[in-house]
């Protein structure tokens, strides 16, 4: 099969450089344009990325004789997808919210889908907030977001914040077997890796804890409610629960957020703590015979030691893509605690992007340009 050439807005930052190395050798899709900010265009990728390269694996060689465009620049961009016959962009870009959702919005009318990690649309409510295994059937809501804007092929989709990913999964299992998670109290540790690059200064983080993350709790609180939320007239329509109180802390890790989860149940709860390990063992996500390239094996790892997961040790399970999940036990205020680790740039960004597009392709709302 050829490959479908695709782009990435923000290509030399942290989730960008993130996009480049997992691309590299991906079956389905392969990178042919790159941008990023005046600083980095007309540079070639190889160039704009030197000395701020941050990953131990590297780049296609071809991807750094690329030349970087600015991606602010979208006539040149739709002319350039033309050329290449690219089918849609990744967007990792690092700008204002109105910035970002003004230039994403562009893109999409200049007829190029936006698989996007930015914030800037997760709220605007046709705009779909994919997290492949849990809420595929949001990607519903596309030909309504197109038709309402005049857009003939170009869209927007949007990934959620990176540190939501470790408990969404778990708490979507118990979702999908039937039980309603009513409340939660989430406590996160969140990798410097999460503010990007050169993110938070080294004076401030190494032998620290800082307990604040801007717009971080506000984000882990209400984006669950439209990924769990139901698509009428249009729109997605935020569900009313789980309730969650979260607390975000920057940790002097590089990669993997952790997180410390209490939950309660509704009326309904499982039996046993085994019960809920055999439903976590027992997802699959999204369908097994489809064979997504990025999507793992085993979407939520358990480990009975009582000292994991660790963010170290663990998140790089299964490619990155895998939620690693330990130290299940009853809670005294609530009915369940529990502690789990994603990596942020892979599962909590570049990769679930990419997951988020394969889906898409799965779906049909992007295909390889005759
Ligand atoms: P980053 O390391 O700061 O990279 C930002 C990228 O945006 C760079 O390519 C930069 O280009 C480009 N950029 C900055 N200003 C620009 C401008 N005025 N015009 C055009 N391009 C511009 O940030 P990041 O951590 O990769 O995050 C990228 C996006 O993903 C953000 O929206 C972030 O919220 C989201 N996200 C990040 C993570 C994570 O774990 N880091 C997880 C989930 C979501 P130059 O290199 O030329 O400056």
């Amino acid at each position: 099969m050829a490959k479908i050439p695709v782009g990435i807005l923000g290509a030399t930052g942290m989730v960008g450089q993130q996009y480049i190395a997992l691309l590299k050798d991906h079956p389905w899709f392969e990178v042919r344009y790159t941008a990023a900010s005046p600083r980095s265009a007309g540079k070639k990728y190889k160039e704009a990325v030197a000395g701020r390269w941050q990953l131990a694996k590297t780049y296609a060689p071809a991807v750094g004789d690329i030349i970087v465009e600015d991606a602010n620049d979208v006539s040149r961009a739709v002319a350039a997808f033309k050329k290449n016959k690219c089918s849609f962009v990744f967007s990792a870009l690092e700008m204002s919210k109105d910035e970002t959702r003004a230039l994403e919005e562009e893109y999409a009318a200049g007829g190029i889908p936006v698989i996007s990690n930015a914030s800037a649309h997760r709220w605007t409510p046709d705009v779909p907030v994919l997290i492949a295994e849990v809420n595929p059937h949001h990607a519903d809501i596309i030909p309504f977001q197109q038709k309402a804007r005049g857009w003939k092929k170009g869209f927007i989709a949007v990934k959620p914040n990176c540190s939501i990913q470790s408990y969404m999964i778990p708490l979507h299992a118990l979702v999908q077997a039937g039980y309603l998670v009513k409340k939660l109290i989430v406590t996160t540790m969140q990798a410097v890796s999460g503010a990007g690059y050169p993110g938070v200064p080294s004076l401030d983080i190494i032998d620290n804890l800082v307990p604040f993350i801007g717009g971080e709790e506000e984000k882990s609180e209400k984006e669950p409610l439209k990924i769990f939320g139901t698509i009428l007239n249009g729109q997605i329509q935020n569900a009313v629960m789980p309730k969650i109180s979260a607390s975000c802390n920057r940790v002097p890790l590089v990669d993997g957020h952790t997180a410390c989860i209490s939950l309660a149940f509704g009326l309904k709860k499982p039996a046993c703590l085994e019960e809920i390990k055999e439903i976590w063992a027992a997802y699959k996500g999204l369908p097994q015979e489809k064979k997504f390239p990025m999507a793992p094996e085993q979407p939520i790892i358990y480990r009975e030691e009582e000292n994991r997961p660790q963010p170290r040790k663990d998140r790089d399970a299964d490619k990155g893509m895998a939620v690693v999940v330990g130290r299940l036990r009853p809670c005294n205020v609530f009915d369940i605690r529990f502690t789990a680790v994603s990596h942020n740039t892979i599962r909590g960004a570049a990769g679930g992007g990419i997951l988020n597009a394969e889906l898409l392709k799965h779906l049909g709302y992007i295909s390889a340009k005759k």
